[in-house]
């Protein structure tokens, strides 16, 4: 038996404010006067002065906004990478994401490729990527993915949504600044908490889980009852406690693996474009045979907070569709080993793959 030697991230600052400190942080990680700062920032800040004048541009820094409407693709990032090569003399100094789950892979995948040779879907996969990354900073504007704190990078290729799991995909430095969520629509809030939820429920539920995941997953999962059901906190002490259980949660899977729910939302992801947060709102809602006090903790929440969560998404899908969804979920094993066990393949069938994808 062999364990798994996982990176984390280097350095991490937390505080409200601590975004100021941004200029600081940076400064000592510029390698010359040539090699600049990529700034990927999600584009519902363009003209948004609070945040964006705290943007420490010289040299030949660049800030590129980038709408998060759609989840990453590997063909996006391909173009940034092209993009940056041809603008720049020099390889940068470094990339810094600064938004929810969809900026914060961008740039972890941005900095992996600018070092790698080839196509950024030939690497998706786990250990696939050889050379370091370049030097990237995460900071998060929405909290509940995780992906501020994992080893990987979700990315939409041409045959599969997958990531690039690998040791030099975690960011070197995160600034946890819970005052960059304010602005978030409150159900935005609730589908990305959501993902949060589901990450500790799938963890501490599946047959993976062991003492270092569940550590983690019953503290995050401890954070979002406090969050979205007791209702007893201040708007402040829930954006800060959100912000840590996201980090938990991402903490959790880290060791252990996702469910029943990702493996089904990955699918309506992939052939519809349904984005993580709330895709996974849409699969957990049916998910009762699998995690039964999940799902109904998950419902008080909904029912709490007067979400809607959009229905009958399927409705018209035809088989051929259905069929698709299907083959990307199936192909996710280690999702479904961890939350059926090795006799997955008995037990998960097609058909009651397809029943479940009727019902949303
Ligand atoms: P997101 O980045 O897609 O953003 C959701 C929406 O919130 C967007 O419209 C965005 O513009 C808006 N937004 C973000 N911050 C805001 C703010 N402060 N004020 C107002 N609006 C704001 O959402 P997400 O749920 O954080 O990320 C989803 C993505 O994360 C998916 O692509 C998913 O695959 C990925 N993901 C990655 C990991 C990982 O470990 N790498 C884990 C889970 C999910
Ligand atoms: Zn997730």
């Amino acid at each position: 038996m062999s364990y798994k030697n996982y990176p984390m991230v280097s350095r991490v600052v937390f505080g409200r404010g601590s975004f100021n400190q941004l200029n600081e942080i940076l400064s000592p990680k510029r390698l010359n006067t040539k090699a600049p700062f990529i700034f990927l920032v999600d584009d519902v800040f363009k003209g948004n002065a609070w945040l964006t004048s705290r943007i420490p541009l010289s040299y030949e820094d660049k800030l590129l906004y980038i709408s998060a409407a759609e989840e990453p693709k590997t063909s996006q990032v391909d173009a940034l990478v092209e993009e940056i090569i041809l603008t720049h003399k020099e390889r940068p100094s470094g990339i810094i994401g600064i938004g929810g789950g969809t900026l914060l892979d961008l740039a972890k995948a941005v900095s992996i490729m600018l070092t790698n040779k080839g196509e950024s879907k030939d690497y998706q996969g786990w250990d696939l990527v050889k050379n370091p990354a370049i030097y990237h900073v995460g900071i998060p504007t929405i909290s509940g993915t995780g992906a501020e704190v994992s080893r990987t990078t979700i990315l939409t290729g041409p045959q599969r949504k997958l990531g690039i799991n690998s040791d030099h995909t975690p960011f070197d430095q995160v600034i946890l600044d819970p005052e960059l969520t304010q602005g978030v629509p409150k159900d935005q809030w609730f589908y990305t908490g959501m993902d949060c939820y589901v990450h500790c429920i799938e963890s501490l539920n599946g047959t993976y889980l062991n003492a270092f995941s569940q550590s983690y997953g019953e503290k995050a999962l401890a954070l979002c009852k406090e969050i979205f059901l007791e209702g007893s906190l201040d708007v402040q002490e829930s954006a800060d406690k959100l912000m840590m259980a996201s980090w938990h949660g991402g903490m959790s899977i880290a060791y252990s693996q996702v469910g029943v729910a990702h493996a089904m939302s990955y699918g309506l992801s992939y052939l519809l474009g349904v984005k993580h947060g709330v895709g996974n709102c849409i699969v957990f809602e049916h998910l009762e045979e699998y995690y039964p006090e999940g799902v109904a903790m998950y419902k008080a929440m909904r029912e709490k907070h007067n979400i809607s969560i959009p229905q009958n998404i399927c409705a018209n899908l035809t088989d051929k569709e259905f069929d698709i969804m299907i083959d990307v979920s199936l192909s996710l094993e280690p999702l479904w080993e961890n939350a059926i066990g090795k006799n997955w393949k008995n037990i998960i069938t097609r058909q009651k793959l397809k029943e479940l994808y009727q019902k949303m």
